[in-house]
């Protein structure tokens, strides 16, 4: 019989093949007390199992292909620095000596503790780093406990794995960078999020991949097959020959529009009646660049800064800031780089820790208001960003505006910040374009009036539907209000649009709604005509552009905007998403 089972879909791509069940026992960790003239036997024994493990993933490493990008072997490398940080190296040997205990109990001590800190963490992203805390602690206490260690992954499989599908409870990045080598066809894994590392490194490699496909082992056994949808998160077993059929027609069609993706690649963006439209990238970390750089993105429209801040102790330098902005605009080549100034706060804080919840951190001291609180975290930031616009095209751009009395401060700032940098002949762009975001609906119904102090406006839509529709982005329980296609939003996208037209000022869009293919019809109806996207959507908005006529939509859009009941709205609404 049929079986569909629903996960979380990360890496998009239909895969069909036989499962390939890796299975790892629970670990099971007792205590014990040990006398005190064999705890530094049991130390040496916690050493020596560390340095096992370090050398395992260094074999790893080496096995990388020579081509293999560098951000993948970073995430090794990280592995690789955790097992030398003292919390994992230094603590558990203070743990075996405090407790007298075994090294086991000890390092799962650790990791509890660690793990309960990832676990209170608000940011989905820095929740998911206790993955890598579990994947590097599990691998050591295999080594301790004498179980076969986790990679079967090895060499010897080379042939066994082409084509198979694997189902595993959990997968680090290493395991994921070796399958792709030995030509598997997907995997699915019983935990771990979107934003796991493994997750990461599957769309980058171009791997299906579905996780958090609870028991999925338990429903399925070796060599049948099965059919994983990457996009969807569906796994069917035992397909029946229509499904089968389906499901190969829909693989041949994905392979097409790959191909057809290849071909446009280097082609612009225009629309059927001719209009050029500005494709960009979203990144948020420098190495997300590497995929930029294989799309046609005209430049990065959003650079969020705010991950260079996290995950440590201090903020980073402005000579630390520079370099990497430095490095970005110099690999851009000459393509124009948007770099957002710190963003930080609600569901985006330093430390992971969890907001101060005496008040409603969305509407609290975040981004902008954050900066202009904390001088010495934002000035090392504008003089970095100046000091890299020497190097190539670079624009500023303000998170969450919601005044004129804010521009004209931040404008005074970047006077003062442009005058230090001249008294000390410090060469910088004086002409950088300042953007500020509209994420609030206070600065899209005012957007006239912010657009006289600003070069350009970016909207981030991901922000201004959650304080639109009063939605908190990051709360489960009210995320199915969370909507797109809310009139209000669209009103306040409209409205947006045309300030920035009778202003001549460009208007960006870089929330997620710029990369979803099913609005770009919508959006380029309503005058957008500069957008900024996950590099992965680049190709597809593209296509859907290619056949659109923005004069038939924009007809359509001023009709859905002037819709006085919910039924003319959403007439209008099928009408323009049918359209070409
Ligand atoms: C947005 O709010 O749409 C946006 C792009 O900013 P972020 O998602 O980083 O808050
Ligand atoms: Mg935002």
């Amino acid at each position: 019989m049929t079986l569909a089972l629903q996960g979380t879909g990360v890496s998009s791509g239909i895969a069909i093949g036989p499962v390939h069940i890796m299975r790892r026992d629970a670990l099971e960790i007792i205590e014990y007390t040990l006398e005190e003239e064999r705890i530094e036997e049991e130390i040496h024994r916690f050493h020596s199992a560390l340095e096992m493990a370090k050398q395992h993933l260094q074999r790893i490493r080496e096995q990388i292909p020579v081509h293999t990008r560098s951000d993948i072997v970073a995430f090794i490398d990280t592995h690789l620095l955790m097992l030398d940080d003292s919390t994992l190296s230094k603590v558990p040997v203070q743990l075996i000596q405090q407790h007298r205990c075994n090294a086991e109990w000890a390092l799962k001590l650790q990791r509890d503790a660690l793990v309960k800190v990832f676990d209170e963490m608000d940011d989905p992203y820095l929740r998911t780093r206790r993955d890598d805390v579990d994947h590097v602690v599990n691998n050591v206490l295999r080594i301790l406990l004498n179980s076969p260690v986790y990679h079967q992954v090895g060499h010897h499989q080379e042939h066994r794995l082409t084509g198979h599908i694997i189902i595993a409870d959990d997968l680090s990045p290493a395991d994921a960078v070796l399958m792709q080598h030995q030509g598997i066809g997907g995997f699915v894994t019983e935990r771990g999020g979107p934003t796991s590392h493994t997750a990461i490194l599957a769309r980058s490699l171009g791997i299906p991949a579905i996780v958090g496909l609870h028991h999925a082992q338990a429903f399925l056994s070796d060599h049948e097959t099965i059919i994983i949808d990457g996009r969807r998160g569906t796994l069917i077993g035992s397909p029946d020959t229509q499904i089968l059929q389906h499901y190969l027609f829909a693989k041949r069609q994905e392979q097409l529009l790959q191909e057809e993706h290849r071909r446009n690649r280097d082609l612009p963006a225009v629309s059927l009646d001719g209009t050029p439209i500005s494709l960009n990238a979203n990144i948020e970390l420098p190495e997300d660049l590497h995929l930029t750089l294989q799309t046609s993105a005209e430049g990065v429209g959003l650079y969020r800064t705010e991950y260079l801040f996290m995950n440590r102790d201090e903020p980073p330098t402005e000579e630390e800031q520079f370099e990497v902005y430095r490095t970005i605009v110099e690999r851009l080549d000459g393509k124009p780089l948007t770099i957002r100034t710190l963003d930080l706060g609600a569901d985006k804080q330093i430390d992971g820790s969890t907001p101060n919840n005496l008040t409603n951190p969305a509407l609290g001291l975040r981004a902008i208001r954050l900066c202009l609180k904390e001088p010495a975290l934002f000035f090392p930031q504008l003089r970095a960003i100046y000091r890299a616009s020497a190097y190539g095209p670079v624009r500023l751009m303000l998170p969450m505006i919601s005044s004129t009395q804010e521009l004209i401060q931040i404008l005074r700032h970047l006077d003062s910040v442009r005058h230090q940098l001249s008294n000390h002949a410090i060469p910088f762009d004086p002409a950088l374009p300042i953007g500020g975001m509209i994420e609030v609906p206070a600065a899209a119904i005012n957007a006239e009036m912010l657009g006289e102090y600003l070069d350009f406006f970016s909207i981030g839509t991901n922000d201004l539907i959650q304080y639109t529709l009063a939605i908190d982005r990051i709360d489960d329980e009210v995320n199915y209000l969370y909507d797109p296609l809310h009139p209000a939003v669209l009103k306040l996208i409209g409205m947006t649009v045309a300030a920035g037209n009778k202003l001549g000022i460009p208007v960006t869009m870089c929330g997620e709604m710029a990369g979803d293919m099913r609005y770009t019809r919508l959006l380029l109806g309503l005058g957008l005509r500069n957008f900024s996207m996950h590099p992965n959507s680049i190709a597809e908005v593209k296509r859907i552009i290619a056949q659109s006529d923005v004069y038939l939509l924009a007809e359509q859009v001023t009709r859905l905007l002037h819709a006085t009941s919910h039924e003319a709205f959403h007439t209008a609404l099928n009408a323009l998403t049918a359209l070409h």
